[in-house]
């Protein structure tokens, strides 16, 4: 069944047909089922299948399998016990978008629909396009006008039907909208919420390969991510609540949210101490595209988790974060601006001027690393931005 995000609200609805969102409060909904321990069996995502609401074959491009790299030189830079680097940007269309496309357009095959649409103007555009045409549906994807060719070259690429529509995000959004009245299926990261429970492998197969490959290492205390509608956070938390109930892990790691300044929505909310964040009033710009969400769907489910890990919401300017894209490119990592902001978070933590903020050195502490440089290699050349 579905079940309402809201505060305070609780409302389900059945799985007998796709809901984006309750019918009483308007939140966003979230997948319950039953779920068992994973198997691992199979590859990629589906190794987590026990978990996740499939019952048929997996459309699957083998998403997952990501590396969790051990940031030895980072660590001894900041004087840190363990930091791992999830590094999502190998997954097949190049970000972690790919978990989550997986799970909705699987579900779509399963509901019966021949075509998906959604409004995006990044990552998750290349990745529906890629798992619609592997699917064998047709993928409508709405785009604001002013959206550079490089950022659509992907979908081209793979095959989706691509619309430029003058104005913003908000306006490509209510196309999609209206697409999915018209008999589409609405594959949006923040209103599917099949799309979120693909994202939870994130957090499942992090804690496998920790017990694989870093035998003599804790689980981590900390996990750190970038935040744009705040559903990657929120899923994991998911994840991490299923594992501890499932006996996989015997406490949740902390989690922290980083946006980036110009575009902070979850991080005011999360400091002002309520669920609902608001759009910005400032017209702030960043290099970080991927996250820069005025409206942030998942914000509420994102502030409860880390409130209830004991986490905390930090914010980056851009000139700390592309320092930090350039110090990752020294671990062997090339990361899109919006993945390096939890190692720039990581460093105003540890400023001595943030008082306000903490975390212990001992901790062991794993970064999401959510899409590849090389979606936004322009930004590296020597015309680009400056080391
Ligand atoms: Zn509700």
């Amino acid at each position: 069944m579905f079940e309402c995000t809201g505060q305070d609200c609780g409302e389900t609805f059945s799985e007998e047909q796709i809901k984006y969102k309750c019918d009483s409060c308007g939140s966003p909904l979230r997948v319950k089922r039953e779920i068992e321990e994973p198997k691992y069996e199979g590859q990629g995502i589906e190794k987590y299948k026990e978990a996740l609401p499939i019952e048929s074959d997996f459309v699957t491009l083998q998403e997952g399998d990501t590396p969790l790299c051990e940031a030895s030189g980072l660590a001894n830079r900041y004087d840190l016990n363990d930091l791992f680097l999830k590094y999502e940007g190998t997954n097949p269309t190049g970000s972690f978008k790919d978990r989550g496309s997986a799970v909705a357009i699987t579900r779509a095959l399963e509901y019966g629909y021949r075509s998906v649409t959604l409004a995006s103007t990044g990552n998750m555009a290349a990745s529906v396009a890629a798992y619609s045409s592997k699917a064998r549906v047709t993928s409508r994807i709405f785009v604001p006008e002013a959206t550079p060719e490089g950022k659509t070259s992907q979908v081209r690429a793979y095959g989706g039907e691509l619309i430029r529509v003058e104005g913003d995000f908000q306006e490509c959004l209510y196309k999609a909208k209206k697409e999915a009245r018209m008999g589409s299926y609405l594959a949006e990261t923040g209103l599917n919420p099949y799309y979120l429970e693909g994202e939870k492998t994130i957090g499942y197969e992090l804690v496998k390969q920790i017990k694989e490959y870093y035998k003599d290492k804790k689980i981590p205390d900390t996990i750190i991510t970038p935040m744009g509608t705040g559903g990657l956070l929120s899923s994991i938390y998911w994840s991490l609540q299923e594992q501890e109930k499932l006996g996989l892990i015997d406490k949740i790691p902390r989690l922290i949210g980083v946006q980036a300044k110009a575009c902070s929505p979850i991080v005011d909310a999360f400091n002002e101490g309520h669920r609902r964040p608001k759009p910005p009033t400032t017209r702030g710009e960043t290099i970080a595209d991927s996250i820069h969400v005025k409206v942030p769907i998942n914000g509420g489910t994102a502030v409860e988790a880390m409130e209830e890990t004991n986490g905390f919401a930090v914010q980056v300017d851009d000139e700390h974060m592309i320092k930090s894209i350039f110090e990752m490119g020294r671990e062997g990592i090339f990361a899109e601006p919006a993945s390096a902001l939890p190692l720039a978070a990581l460093k105003k933590i540890f400023d001595p001027e943030e008082d306000d903020l903490n975390l212990d050195k001992d901790d062991s502490i794993a970064l999401i690393v959510t899409g590849n440089g090389l979606k936004e290699s322009e930004l590296m050349t020597e015309k680009g931005i400056e080391k």
